[in-house]
């Protein structure tokens, strides 16, 4: 027996009206989804099992045409059709209900040709007619504010959504602004604060110097800001990820005292880190703690002309307690709270005489949140300042990563392929490098260095700009590697953008240095990737 005997189409569709005119439209969907899926295997089966019978085939044909016509009208509409049904004969409603409405015509036709051709008795197509037209015209008045909300929530969700992607579009568009401004000041700020370093190293008269530390102490500044402006750009775009390592605090933080005791602090200042306990490795975002340390011992340093800056170190019930105590020019308390907001400063003047961006103090906040922590400011005017910070840091077993920095090259002097499409960071970098005793050959592009490779491997290590016309550094390294070259090669690059470390790694290199770069860092990089692996790359 046929299943529309039992349950016909008008009564499905019936069955549906009601649902969603009880405001239950997905359920709705459901009974019509569940019918027409019973009814199409019904279909097939009965086509499979009987043999042809007059009429079987075309009514089961007719039945999946039908079902198909009420599927495709209500997916097209996305269900506006039947719940716009009662408004049908209306002139009333939005453009998107009047177009709609077409396809409501054309679907109630269809229900009628289909009925007929699948063989449902006109009596019963007639009074689903009749019935959708007398409940329609009943409950329309009760029925039209609820269909016009969900027309206009509809409406609203499509605006929204579009809103919602120019946003996304803008912010796009301020990251690659970011990305590319920070590149663009980079690639010259390297040749600026390179050249500064190493004329710093050559024979130089006492006003000279003087001339040329305020030259790098002003390009220092410069990168500095730079460096906030992205970090705060990525920190409210919650882009900025917490990476825990086990992390030795106290030589961490003795580190950063010993790196700015020889920066801005007077001499009439007494700077020392009180280490009250704290285990050697506990686990702690290890770079962006120092990032917040930096910050707080440098404020502490730039605003304390005479008496004491003390890092106090405490850790009790896993959590790791740091406060940085001056007996500077302290703040006024109105303005502690907002210190912790961008570009806030204690009062304009400050700016102009101590330099700084405003930034540092909002990084710090937002860094010990990312890390689960909280930062705090007690402070007296003349008296002094305490800056004061409480992290999550469990202790580990594992060993710390943070040790005294002693870096030495007294190894034979390695051979380094430089390449770079920019003559003055060619020239800047292979100066450092002579400096630190390297032999080095200088390329200008990415072909360059492929076809020099292919000549002569006796290499070191490979120093490679990204950005190049023509064949760009990740192309070159991609294919150094697949030409099995097997030495360390290094990105020199102006991007700092974690997109471009991992299109780096990603390319084959084995680890990104950023422009500007120092003396120090190349020294760094040396010694990490050339140690111990002279052999081997010499074999590749
Ligand atoms: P900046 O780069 O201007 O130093 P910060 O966000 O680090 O930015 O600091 C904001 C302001 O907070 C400073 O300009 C200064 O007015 C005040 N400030 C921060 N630390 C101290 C401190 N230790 N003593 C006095 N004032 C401070």
């Amino acid at each position: 027996m046929e299943f529309s005997t039992f349950i016909g189409p008008p009564t499905v569709v019936l069955a549906v009206w009601v649902c969603f005119l009880a405001g239950w439209p997905w359920e709705g969907v459901l009974v019509l989804g569940a019918y027409i899926g019973f009814n199409l295997v019904w279909s097939l089966l009965e086509a499979r099992r009987l043999p042809i019978t007059r009429g079987s085939h075309p009514r089961a044909i007719a039945n999946f045409v039908f079902m198909f016509g009420i599927f495709a009208s209500l997916a097209h509409t996305d269900g506006a059709w039947i719940m716009a049904l009662p408004t049908m004969f209306g002139s009333q409603g939005s453009p998107t209900m009047r177009q709609a409405r077409y396809v409501r015509i054309l679907a109630l036709l269809g229900i009628a040709l289909g009925s007929f051709t699948a063989g449902i008795p006109w009596t019963q197509v007639a009074t689903l007619l009749v019935g959708l037209g007398l409940v329609g015209t009943v409950s329309e008045r009760l029925y039209q504010p609820l269909l016009q909300a969900f027309m206009v929530s509809r409406e609203r969700q499509a605006a929204l959504d579009q809103s919602n992607a120019e946003l996304e579009r803008a912010l796009e568009a301020r990251k690659t602004f970011l990305a590319t401004m920070s590149h663009e000041i980079r690639t010259p700020m390297n040749g600026v604060l390179g050249m500064a370093q190493l004329l710093d190293g050559t024979e130089l008269d006492e006003e000279q110097r003087r001339m040329l530390a305020v030259l790098r102490t002003s390009g220092q500044g410069l990168l500095a800001i730079l460096n906030d402006i992205l970090d705060i750009s990525k920190l409210e775009a919650g882009r900025m990820a917490v990476d825990e390592q086990p992390t030795d605090v106290a030589t961490m933080a003795r580190q950063v005292t010993e790196l700015l005791r020889h920066g801005s602090l007077s001499r009439d200042v007494m700077l020392e880190v009180v280490d009250e306990g704290v285990p050697s490795s506990i686990l702690t975002d290890p770079l962006r703690l120092r990032q917040v340390l930096v910050n707080l011992i440098g404020n502490a340093c730039k605003f304390t002309a005479e008496g004491s800056i003390i890092v106090r170190l405490r850790w009790a019930d896993d959590t790791l307690c740091v406060a940085v105590e001056d007996t500077g020019i302290g703040i006024p308390e109105a303005t502690c709270e907002r210190l912790f907001q961008p570009f806030e400063q204690a009062d304009a003047g400050t700016t102009r005489r101590y330099g700084g961006s405003g930034l540092g103090l909002a990084i710090s906040h937002r860094l010990i949140d990312l890390m689960g922590g909280r930062i705090s400011v007690e402070s007296t005017v003349g008296e002094g300042s305490i800056f004061a910070f409480s992290l999550p840091a469990p202790e580990t077993d594992e060993i710390s990563m943070v040790s005294e920095l002693s870096i030495s090259l007294d190894h034979d002097a390695s051979r380094v392929l430089l390449v770079d499409d920019n003559r003055t960071n060619l020239m800047v970098a292979s100066a450092m490098l002579q400096r630190l005793g390297c032999e080095i050959v200088a390329l200008d592009g990415g072909q360059q260095a492929l076809d020099h490779l292919q000549r002569d491997r006796d290499f070191d290590l490979v120093l490679l700009d990204c950005q190049m016309p023509e064949v760009d550094g990740f192309t070159t390294c991609e294919r150094l590697r697949e030409r099995g070259w097997t030495g360390p090669v290094l990105a020199l690059t102006a991007g700092v953008t974690d997109e471009e470390r991992t299109r780096c790694l990603e390319s084959g290199m084995d680890d990104v240095l950023h422009k500007p770069t120092s003396i120090e860092a190349l020294r760094r990089a040396l010694a990490t990737w050339t140690e111990g692996r002279r052999d081997r790359s010499r074999l590749a």
